[in-house]
């Protein structure tokens, strides 16, 4: 998911009047989308096509001009103010599914979960804008409703990632009550009996798509769909789920592989060039012996997804969209060689990860302490000399070993 925005700041009390009006015009939008879309939905395919290249050509513009900017000014630009949060509520889940990149890591934290009165300490001091509410599975935090109520209520704008198993007849309202829901995005990885495969069992097909039956009139919904070998033959049929029940887009992502080589080596970089312990750095992956398929396959699954998509008149996406156009380098892993690459979470330092204990932390996959959300000033920590120093070896390193499938590494273009 393209998660960060870059709008023009908005004081928290002028976001917190404007936000029913952003609702609505919102809701509007989304209607008249859905109108045209049944109306003749090979026209709005050719426009939401159109306007996705020009979204990303500019997109792709401001990353360079903003990862030139953190080069000058020695790995962050300067004067970050933090304005949205990635809140990690919980590290527990529902599901054992079996591309999860967060097993491992899981394992060693069964129960980590954010506090609400740690939660209160960090809002007051951050009065984020926007936030990406995240697990493992965030709505098995027991008091994931007073946090998100906190969050609505100042007017700050709130994303959801869910697997969409916990999402039933009593909790679909509370959530849809949420004044500043904008968008969930719930997780479908093929026909039910690929899906409930794939996620473990528990009927974790039939639960999600009860979801997106309870959500999907009222607020933005997409699907999310983890392109892996268990789903390459049948993943273009996640569009026919999402237009057999009214859901419009269908992001696909590709899957993360780490070897312990990869691992060993950033572990090595990191300890060489910041001075970071193994015990200091936890990083939230599962091992494995690569991707477990080869990009003839892959390229032909994902032919497969753009056709369907055309013929249904949906949105199907791919993230990062610069695998899509470097399938034979995100497959050997080579996609750093000879392409300047960049992390989107570096380039976009004003939205701060903070992880379950209350702790910023670089990024969902390494897990190292930069200083406590709960009683430190944000801008202090979106701008210290350890974040920096992080974004700086990333970067002058072309992106660390363990980096290189990651959903947010981009390749940035020639100048
Ligand atoms: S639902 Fe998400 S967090 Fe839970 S096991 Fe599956 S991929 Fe991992
Ligand atoms: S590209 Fe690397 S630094 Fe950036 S989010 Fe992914 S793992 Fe973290």
């Amino acid at each position: 998911m393209d998660e960060a925005g870059s709008a023009t700041y908005i004081p928290p009390m002028i976001a917190a009047a404007l936000a029913p009006l952003r609702a609505l015009w919102g809701r509007s939008r989304r209607r008249c989308a859905q109108a045209l879309e049944v109306a003749a939905p090979a026209l709005a395919c050719a426009w939401r096509a159109r306007r996705e290249r020009q979204r990303r050509k500019l997109e792709l513009a401001r990353l360079r001009a903003t990862y030139e900017e953190g080069v000058r000014q020695g790995g962050l630009r300067r004067g970050i103010v933090p304005r949205a949060v990635h809140h990690e509520l919980t590290s527990r889940c529902n599901l054992s599914c079996g591309m999860c990149y967060q097993t491992d890591w899981r394992a060693a934290s069964p129960r980590l979960e954010l506090d609400v009165e740690a939660l209160h300490e960090i809002h007051a001091r951050l009065l984020p804008r926007r936030a990406v509410l995240v697990g493992s599975e965030v709505l098995l935090h027991p008091r994931f409703f007073e946090i998100a109520d906190e969050l609505a209520s100042s007017g700050c704008e709130l994303h959801l990632l869910t697997n969409g198993t916990l999402i039933d007849e009593a909790r679909a309202p509370r959530l849809l009550a949420l004044r500043s829901l904008r968008a969930v995005i719930l997780s479908i990885d093929g026909p039910r009996e690929v899906h409930d495969a794939i996620r473990g069992g528990k009927a974790a097909f039939d639960r999600a798509i009860r979801g997106v039956e309870l959500l999907r009139k009222q607020v933005e919904l997409a699907l999310h769909c983890v392109l892996q070998p268990a789903n390459l033959a049948s993943a273009h049929e996640v569009l026919d789920i999402a237009h057999a029940h009214g859901v419009r887009s269908v992001h696909y992502g590709f899957l993360y592989a780490y070897t312990a080589a990869e691992v060993e080596a950033t572990h090595a970089l990191l300890e060489r060039e910041l001075g970071w312990k193994r015990d200091e750095v936890e990083l939230a992956i599962t091992t494995g012996d690569g991707l477990g398929f080869g990009v003839a396959e892959l390229r032909a699954c994902i032919e497969r997804i753009e056709a369907r998509a055309r013929e249904l008149g949906l949105h199907a996406s791919f993230t990062p969209p610069e695998f899509r156009e470097h399938l034979e380098a995100y497959v050997d892993g080579t996609l750093h060689v000879g392409r300047r690459l960049a992390c989107r979470d570096l380039l976009e330092p004003d939205d701060l990860r903070i992880d379950p204990r209350g702790k910023l932390v670089p990024c969902a996959v390494i897990k190292k302490d930069l200083g406590d959300a709960r009683s430190c000033d944000p801008a202090q920590l979106a701008n210290s000399a350890e974040r920096r120093a992080f974004a700086k070896l990333v970067h002058e390193q072309n992106l660390l070993p363990i980096c290189r499938r990651c959903c947010r590494a981009t390749v940035l273009p020639e100048r």
